[in-house]
């Protein structure tokens, strides 16, 4: 059996779409990161997250999505939002963020991140959920194994 050249594990310890993602590197519309540096569910949160984004909630369509570079080398993504305006102006980008599942707050670069083991929860609505308030906490503990490690 072939090993994965992505996390080292055999190929029959991946479902079909885990081993998808990461034998064939894809480009996460959300993230702008490949689909290797997701777990599956990340992916399809991230995925998700986009495609909600990308409705416009004033014109009521879909609306392109345009990679946005915020800060320090992260990548995030906007709708391209037209206006009744003449040119530069007539193009609006909004930034898409994803929602914390419970609060419906933004979630933070971070959050965005760890959504998957977070649940689609910001960190204080994840601690709430787990009971930990600690402080040691606004990491998430995930963050102190290796990614690699993790699945
Ligand atoms: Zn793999
Ligand atoms: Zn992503
Ligand atoms: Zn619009
Ligand atoms: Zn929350």
């Amino acid at each position: 059996m072939s090993s994965c050249k992505v996390c080292h594990l055999d190929s029959k310890k991946h479902n079909k779409k885990l081993w998808k993602l990461h034998q064939e590197t894809q480009i996460c519309v959300f993230c702008s990161r490949s689909s290797s540096e997701h777990s599956e569910k990340l992916w399809r949160m991230h995925n998700l997250a986009a495609e909600k984004g990308q409705y416009c909630p004033d014109h009521h369509k879909q609306e392109k999505l345009y990679p946005l570079t915020l800060g320090l080398a992260r990548t995030c993504v906007a709708r391209v939002c037209k206006l009744n305006a003449d040119p530069p102006y007539d193009k609006e980008l909004i930034p898409i963020y994803m929602e914390c599942t419970e609060c419906n707050l933004f979630l933070g670069g971070k959050e965005e991140d760890f959504a998957d083991i977070l649940d689609g929860m910001c960190l204080k609505c994840f601690r709430e959920s787990i009971g930990q308030t600690d402080i040691w906490y606004d990491i998430p503990p995930i963050k102190k194994v290796s990614k690699k490690g993790v699945n």
